[in-house]
């Protein structure tokens, strides 16, 4: 494994350290993990300019991939260690074949708090419709729906796919589903859809859901990412500002969207709507992450930007796939956790992995 040099933030000597291999998952800084990012493919229905690149895609192998019996079982000890929450994510979690089952074998674990894992899904919504119901069913919990345009042409060059339908289709069946708060997420790309920002709440709201801007992250495959052109917090909300009085909403915690409520619209209960944006880039909010990682290919993260990684396969497949085993390797991971992603840096070395293998 290699190390990132990183040049911000101190650790905290005055915290429980993680490697006496029992209690929370707290990293050197002080950081309580209780939300691990499940990727259960890096396969995709799509080809997101800014996730996969158009041809050439490495597939992780097939037999590398976690099973369903790996992953509960990983998710078991994490819940053991003080994960609450569970986000299934990939590349596309919807074409996993086994995707009901994992929802409800995975909503089933409980927690150290004595309560169910909620488990959550991000997803392109492509399949979302059909799949709904049994997934509600199976006791999915939160849903996020990504969606960076509402127009068909635009939808198809940014994708590479004609699949807007559908997406709307999946959209519609999370509306008239009972998973509330349902978010979207829109990734703002100048030149692309910074135009339709607006027109994007818009939308949200027509379908009682919250939106979330996304600032471009330097995690494509093609490794295209301009720091100079990306569409920043900053110009989100002056276009959002221009439609709506923003109010900021206090008490953000760990979760990565800050947030601010639309004056003057209201939902079913006359609460107004929301809106996020998740600024990773020029606000970044690393000293509240929460989050760990496990890539569909068994790999433990820390963050979204780590050039490390700490292998499970070993574990899971080889001769002492114990409990003990794996809680190891989730200590080593939150030990090696840097204090920030450090984009800023000019030694910053973006990932080998694009998004859709490392799971968003
Ligand atoms: N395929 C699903 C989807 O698109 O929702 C789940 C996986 S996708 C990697 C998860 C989220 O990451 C999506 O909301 C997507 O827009 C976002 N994402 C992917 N690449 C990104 C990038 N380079 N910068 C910011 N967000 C990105
Ligand atoms: Fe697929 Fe999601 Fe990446 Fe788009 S962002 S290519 S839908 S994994």
């Amino acid at each position: 494994m290699t190390a990132t040099p990183v040049s911000i933030g101190r650790r905290r000597p005055d915290v429980e350290s993680a490697e006496t291999g029992s209690g929370p998952l707290v990293d050197g800084f002080g950081r309580v993990h209780r939300d691990l990012r499940i990727s259960l493919t890096d396969r995709c229905s799509l080809r997101c300019t800014y996730c996969m690149p158009e041809q050439g895609m490495e597939w992780l192998a097939r037999s590398s991939i976690l099973t369903l019996d790996e992953i509960e079982r990983v998710a078991r000890v994490a819940a053991a260690s003080g994960i609450t929450t569970l986000r299934l994510t990939g590349g596309e979690p919807l074409l996993r074949p086994d995707i009901v089952e994992v929802v409800a074998r995975l909503s089933r674990i409980v927690g150290v708090d004595g309560e169910r894992l909620h488990v959550a899904m991000t997803t392109n919504g492509i399949r979302l419709a059909a799949l709904l119901p049994a997934l509600v069913d199976a006791g999915l919990s939160r849903l996020n729906v990504s969606i960076d345009t509402i127009d068909r042409e635009r939808f198809a060059a940014l994708t590479r796919r004609d699949r807007l339908a559908d997406v709307l289709e999946g959209i519609e069946a999370a509306r008239a589903s009972r998973l509330r708060p349902l978010k979207l997420n829109a990734v703002a790309m100048r030149g692309v859809n910074d135009d339709e920002l607006v027109d994007l709440v818009a939308f949200a709201i027509a379908h009682d859901a919250q939106l979330r801007f996304i600032e471009q992250m330097p995690l494509d495959a093609g490794h295209t990412w301009d720091r100079a052109s990306m569409v920043t917090r900053e110009e989100i909300l002056t276009a959002l500002s221009a439609r709506w009085e923003l109010v900021p909403v206090p008490g953000r915690g760990g979760a990565p969207a800050e947030r601010w409520t639309l004056a003057g619209t209201a939902d079913g209960d006359g609460r107004p709507y929301t809106v996020g944006v998740i600024a990773s880039v020029t606000a970044p909010f690393c000293g509240d992450c929460d989050r760990l990682r496990l890539t569909a290919d068994g790999q433990l993260r820390n963050c979204l930007f780590s050039t490390s990684e700490y292998d499970l396969l070993p574990v899971l497949r080889g001769a002492d796939p114990s409990d003990a085993a794996i809680d190891a390797v989730l200590r080593a991971c939150i030990r090696g956790k840097l204090p920030g992603h450090a984009i800023d840096d000019p030694g910053f070395l973006q990932p080998s992995r694009g998004m859709n293998a490392i799971g968003g």
